[in-house]
């Protein structure tokens, strides 16, 4: 499939709900990809080939960031981490809170599964304002890895999640871009 294709029929299979979980959040559901195994395989080997020889590790962030995030790590026969919301890992683990549009959240990550001096991708499904993925990416650098690479299906354009991500130096990739 080529990537025009590939663009085209992600954009005609991730599904657009209207005002949820809240009104005014246009939500895009991945799910419909997993129905067609043919397109999970082309969305993997796209995000395969963007980080192809450029990565140590990859860092997926719960949960869909699991999705695809596991699949592009075996494929490069590189470690995968999980970087998950508080409250689920054992210890030992450190953790990174940030806001939110009320309130604020946190992420946690196994320590000891990232090695220093690695470069890292993190990946997730969704780009959208770049809090959570910022947070990851000071989960990491905090253990003495670098990120070197920012990947996503989605990026929302408006919410200039990618202007937060800059001081990282990393480059960054979505497939779609809103
Ligand atoms: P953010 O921290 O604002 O970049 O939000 C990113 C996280 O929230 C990702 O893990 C996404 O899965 C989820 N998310 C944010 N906005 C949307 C949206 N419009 N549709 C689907 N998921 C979203």
């Amino acid at each position: 499939m080529s990537k025009s294709e590939l663009i085209r029929n992600l954009e005609n299979t991730i599904e657009n709900i209207p005002d949820f979980p809240k009104p005014g959040i246009q939500f895009k559901d991945i799910t419909p990809i997993f129905l067609k195994p043919k397109l999970y395989e082309d969305v993997i080997a796209d995000l395969v080939n963007f980080s192809r020889g450029k990565v140590d590790a990859v860092c997926g962030i719960e949960s869909r960031g699991y999705l695809f995030g596991i699949a592009v790590a075996v494929a490069l026969e590189v470690p995968f981490v999980l970087i998950r919301k508080a409250g689920k890992l054992p210890p030992p683990f450190i953790g990174e809170k940030y806001d939110l549009e009320y309130g604020s959240a946190e992420i946690q990550m196994r320590t000891g599964q990232i090695k220093p001096g690695q470069r890292v991708l993190i990946h997730d499904d969704l780009l959208a304002t770049g809090g959570t993925t910022q947070a990851a990416a000071q989960l990491v650098e905090k253990q003495g890895a670098k990120v070197v690479q920012f990947s996503f299906l989605i990026g929302l354009k408006d919410l200039r999640g990618e202007e937060l991500l800059k001081k990282f130096n990393a480059e960054v990739y979505s497939i779609l871009e809103y």
